[in-house]
């Protein structure tokens, strides 16, 4: 991929997912702003700290970004929470959080990113999203839900703004070797390279996925090789489409 010149603002950047995002925009050329709480160990052109569950700070990013590399071409909203249960085990806290930062946030950094690139003839912006935003997964509802709104935010922005020349898609992995999922596994008293390598063998591709597999899907979707994709939701799974 080629994405020289390209402006990038990436959230999540210092979560597996974003770092290995990050890292692949600017081998393949892009200049990128960092975007999580904290950015202090990423390599990137720009940082941009804050917390997503701030709306002034979610609807200033895109307009921050684009005056810190003089214009914004790309924009991967990755950052995202997970909570566990079942929703009579989920608190108000729970449901915030999960609401605020795997829907608000990009709803929001959509919102104002779309206006920016339209002026400038045009973009592409990727979520993540989950297979879980796909199909129900068990013992996650609230995850589950914002994962499948965000899927159709996807579709609906991809339609609304095609004619803008701004493409929105999403990619959707499965189980990925992250902060997100070790922690889950020690938390619930596993080791987490046993956990990985067991939960390994329950995929068909006899592994469950790095950042890396998926950060290259995303770069795919914000290059010019996916130029007629708009609003698809890209699933990346190793064979394995449920939980
Ligand atoms: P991660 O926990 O390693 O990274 C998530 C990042 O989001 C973190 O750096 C965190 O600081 C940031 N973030 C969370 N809340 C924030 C807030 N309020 N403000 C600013 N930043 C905030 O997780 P990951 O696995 O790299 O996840 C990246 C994306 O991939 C998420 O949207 C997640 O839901 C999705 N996903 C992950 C998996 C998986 O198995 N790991 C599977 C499917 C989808």
């Amino acid at each position: 991929m080629n994405l020289t010149g390209k402006r990038a603002l990436v959230t999540g950047a210092s979560g597996g997912i974003g770092a290995a995002i990050v890292r692949k925009l600017r081998a393949a050329g892009a200049r990128v702003v960092a975007a999580d709480r904290d950015v202090s160990g990423i390599e990137a052109e720009a940082h941009l700290p804050g917390d997503l569950l701030d709306s002034a700070y979610a609807d200033g990013l895109p307009q921050a970004a684009a005056d810190a590399l003089g214009g914004l071409d790309i924009v991967v909203n990755n950052a995202g929470v997970i909570t566990r249960g079942p929703v009579t085990e989920t608190s108000d806290a729970d449901w915030k959080l999960s609401v605020g930062v795997n829907v608000e946030a990009p709803f929001r950094i959509c919102r104002a990113a779309i206006p920016i690139m339209a002026a400038a003839g045009g973009g592409a912006i990727v979520n993540v999203a989950s297979c879980w935003g796909l199909r129900p997964g068990p013992n996650h509802a609230v995850y589950c839900m914002t994962k499948a709104a965000i899927a159709s935010l996807t579709q609906c922005m991809g339609m609304d703004h095609a004619r803008q020349g701004i493409r929105i898609n999403a990619v959707c992995p499965n189980e990925v070797n992250t902060p997100m999922l070790r922690t889950g596994f020690a938390k619930r008293g596993f080791d987490p390279d046993t956990a990985v390598a067991e939960l390994g063998r329950t995929v068909p591709l006899g592994r469950i996925a790095e950042p890396e597999d998926i950060a290259d899907v995303v770069l795919f979707l914000v290059s010019d090789a996916a130029r007629y994709m708009c609003g698809s939701l890209v699933e990346v799974n190793g064979g394995k489409p449920v939980g």
